[in-house]
């Protein structure tokens, strides 16, 4: 009996004093398990709807519209509780609630991106070889290239005519339109193709999308397939060749979000990176009641997946403008208001995959199920390029999180000196603003075909509801 009750002694000290982590589902309630899975419902309507920066802003201020968001005029007078919003150039937008407290205060501000890696069509991509049409692309963000060949993609973008006339395109979504696809070499002529070293297995300059095969019916000209092609696109879309150079096509994979598993546990989508942290920062927002008691900030980016350069993307000044025209159309300045506002950046993690063990340190990474991740730093070798939260930033979202009964983790993308990667995180930190990383683990990041779990997006909703409800 003495050993059975030490041991039980025991086992009770571990309890209080050990760091587990634990599934989800065997924390939450069977309600609480239908509300994630039901949450997850809109979130894979949102990931059909908006496969784009440019589709995904708008689809965000559509739904924000709805829910009384007005676009934001610095020289209207805001009072507490009115929604706004800012629109940057179509491919990233801001929103905001106006706080109870004074808006020196500080601002609870979440920031994901809504660019996902893809292939982008280069300014001059239609040419014809051997009786095949073809556009040339250039990658965008970091892809495995090949396992962009031999799938469904659809083509969405805009193309900008002579005119100033601006055509919306989007092909390949529905069932009924054609798709497009980048062919690979057969396996029984692949033997040179397999010396290759894997990440030159295809080249970027082979990421060529089969657009058309027939040609023109005229004996007389060469590149019949590319007149014929361009003949459809001009009575399709009223453009010349000489319009895509003001065009910006992406190209995505065709296929749409679905359960994965038995269990119908799991989200498979394109796009998850990071539209799963801009689904769940946003919608957070816009079911906020009433008033909150700080002002709450969401900004969905662009360009964040090479490198958030341009005008579009969170190295641009166009947060900073935002807040410092919030502050001063409400009392203050841009600098006193930065200086006390706190950042979630909203990004995914990777997730370890079992099959793949080796880029992961198992007691520093992130699973899936096991909740939302925070990650104290990214960067690479020797945390270069990172802003690395200070411990009293993050003991307070430790504490936020368990008040709120949110599941949690820590993660680290992967071993030291493994590769490494970074967000926008440090760019918000470098405006004195206290941010740190949070996100969904995520499968086959940067894949055609990402997956995360239903539970762990729940969680990052959870978490960013009760972000923008802080008051202290
Ligand atoms: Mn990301
Ligand atoms: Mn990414």
């Amino acid at each position: 009996m003495a050993e059975k009750a030490k041991k039980s002694q025991a086992e009770e000290l571990k309890k209080k004093l050990f760091y587990t982590k634990k599934h989800v589902s065997l924390i939450i309630s069977d309600d609480e398990q239908k509300k994630a899975d039901k949450y997850c419902e809109g979130y894979k309507k949102f990931l059909d709807e908006g496969k784009t920066e440019r589709e995904a802003s708008a689809e965000a201020v559509r739904m924000a519209e709805k829910a009384g968001f007005v676009p934001f005029d610095k020289k209207a007078s805001y009072k507490a509780g009115d929604r706004v919003y800012l629109w940057n150039r179509r491919k990233a937008v801001i929103f905001a609630i106006i706080g109870k407290q004074p808006i020196e205060n500080g601002v609870n501000l979440t920031a994901a991106h809504i660019d996902s890696p893809r292939l982008d069509l280069k300014q001059n991509p239609l040419y014809e070889a051997d009786e095949l049409g073809f556009f040339k692309t250039h990658y965008y963000g970091g892809i495995k290239k090949y396992q962009w060949t031999t799938i469904p993609m659809a083509l969405h973008g805009v193309i900008v005519k002579a005119d100033g006339t601006a055509v919306n395109v989007c092909i390949g979504e529905d069932e009924n339109d054609p798709c497009f696809v980048v062919t690979d070499l057969l396996p029984h002529l692949a033997d040179e193709q397999y010396k290759r070293p894997a990440n030159k297995l295809i080249t970027g300059e082979e990421l060529n999308i089969l657009i058309g095969s027939r040609p023109f019916k005229d004996d007389d000209i060469s590149e019949k397939v590319k007149l014929n092609l361009m003949n459809i696109l001009f009575e399709k879309y009223g453009i010349v060749e000489k319009d895509f150079l003001s065009a910006e096509l992406e190209c995505v994979p065709a296929f749409k979000a679905r359960d994965i598993g038995f269990d119908r546990s799991l989200v498979g989508a394109y796009g998850q990176d990071d539209r799963v942290c801009a689904y769940t920062a946003f919608s957070a927002i816009l079911d906020v009641k009433g008033t909150p008691d700080k002002t709450a900030v969401c900004v969905l980016t662009d360009k964040e997946e090479t490198g958030s350069d341009g005008n579009t993307g969170l190295c641009s000044s166009y947060l900073k403008f935002f807040l410092y025209d919030l502050a001063e159309n409400q009392g203050s300045d841009g600098r006193t208001v930065m200086t006390a506002s706190r950042c979630l950046s909203a990004d995914v993690n990777a997730g370890f995959d079992p099959t793949f063990p080796d880029g992961y340190e198992r007691k520093n990474c992130a699973f899936v199920n096991d909740g939302i991740v925070v990650t104290k730093y990214t960067g690479a070798r020797g945390k270069s390029g990172t802003s690395d939260a200070n411990a009293e930033y993050v003991g307070l979202i430790h504490a936020m999180l368990d008040k709120n009964k949110v599941v949690w983790q820590t993660g680290e993308l992967g071993k030291v000196d493994f590769g490494g990667g970074g967000t926008v995180a440090a760019y918000i930190a470098n405006l004195n603003i206290d941010t740190i990383d949070v996100g969904v683990p995520v499968l086959s990041m940067h894949a055609p075909f990402e997956v995360t779990a239903k539970n762990d997006v729940y969680m990052a909703y959870k978490a960013f509801s009760a972000f923008y409800k802080m008051s202290e």
